[in-house]
């Protein structure tokens, strides 16, 4: 048998954006329920140093989360360890199906599932991530002063990774499986004229390669794929950036997706198409992609909603 709660504002995603969604819902005494999904914390949950959020010079990314989590709880949110499994958008309230078998009902819905990297899926990528290995050159560009570093991937986001990185890197090699880039002609452009970057054609990343003690990335391992001779780069960092998949699974035959999967909202808000729906972080977001900006979102989300609610009183 399964329970029915109702709740005026539901939030579901517990990242930066979903944690201060509840903080500004519950000051306003919307007694909100935010789902935690599976990955209690979201995003930063799996990095080591955030040093670009304000007021915190250094703070380890799984202690940031815990500290936003109890900060929304001491501010009335009600925190819930749940996954929405389908959301129907169709008619109000909304109706929100868990996998616990709970069913939550809400007067409006704030989304904000975020986004996942795309990752190569190797085990040695695994082991260094935090540690060597990154996906966000804006966060962790900043720890390869001087240093070496390697980008994979050849759309738009390597090419941009890749510039970013100069500003601090001494060199940049960018390792691509095939003989050409996918990514905008203007930033190729930019690319190639770069002293600071080298492309290495037609290779794969085997393999991250690293230190144990302390643990951290000394190179990568590519492999032609044309004549299978493996060749080894020397690095500090690794930077994947073969893109970002937005979690819109739960609303994509409802609300407009657009740049590969973003949850579409008016321009300056956290509106979609659907009164009472609003969406905030990285599931809106394929330009800033950062905790703060998510943060922003969700603020900004909690207070449209109670401006939507209370003019409906
Ligand atoms: C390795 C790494 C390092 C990073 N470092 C930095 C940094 O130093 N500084 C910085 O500003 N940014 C950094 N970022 C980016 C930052 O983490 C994201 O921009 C931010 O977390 C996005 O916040 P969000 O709230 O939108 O979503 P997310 O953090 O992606 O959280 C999404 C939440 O939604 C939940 N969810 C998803 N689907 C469901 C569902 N069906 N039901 C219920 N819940 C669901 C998940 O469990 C999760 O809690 C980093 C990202 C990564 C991957």
């Amino acid at each position: 048998m399964s329970d029915t709660r109702h709740t005026r504002v539901l939030i579901i995603g517990s990242g930066p954006a979903g944690y201060t969604a509840a903080v500004y819902s519950a000051r306003a005494m919307l007694s909100p329920l935010l789902i935690q999904g599976l990955q209690p914390g979201g995003q930063l949950t799996i990095t080591t140093e955030v040093e670009n959020w304000p007021g915190e010079r250094e703070i380890q990314g799984p202690d940031l989360m815990v500290r936003m989590e109890e900060h929304a709880r001491a501010m009335g949110a009600e925190v819930i360890s749940d996954y929405i499994s389908s959301l129907d958008l169709s008619q109000r309230p909304f109706v929100a199906k868990a996998d616990s078998g709970m069913t939550y009902t809400a007067d409006a819905v704030i989304l904000a599932t975020g986004a996942q990297a795309r990752w190569l899926g190797l085990p040695s990528e695994e082991k260094f991530k935090g540690f060597g290995v990154s996906a966000c050159a804006t966060c962790d560009g900043f720890f390869y002063r001087g240093k070496e570093v390697v980008v994979a991937g050849g759309g738009n986001s390597a090419v941009e990774e890749a510039l970013f990185l100069t500003n601090f890197a001494t060199k940049v090699t960018l390792i691509h499986r095939r003989d050409s880039l996918r990514a905008e002609k203007i930033l190729q452009q930019r690319l190639f004229k770069n002293p600071k970057i080298e492309i290495l054609w037609n290779h794969a990343i085997e393999e991250v390669l690293g230190t144990e003690a302390p643990l951290g990335v000394t190179g990568v391992r590519a492999k032609n794929v044309h004549t299978g001779e493996t060749v080894e780069v020397p690095c500090d960092g690794f930077f994947v950036a073969i893109g970002h998949e937005p979690a819109s699974e739960l609303v994509k035959d409802q609300l407009e997706l657009h740049n590969g999967g973003y949850v579409k909202v008016e321009p300056g808000t956290t509106r979609t198409a659907i009164p009472g729906v609003f969406a905030a972080g990285d599931l809106t977001d394929h330009v800033y992609r950062q905790a703060v900006t998510s943060a922003g979102m969700g603020c900004m989300a909690a207070l449209d909603a109670e401006r939507f609610l209370s003019g409906e009183e």
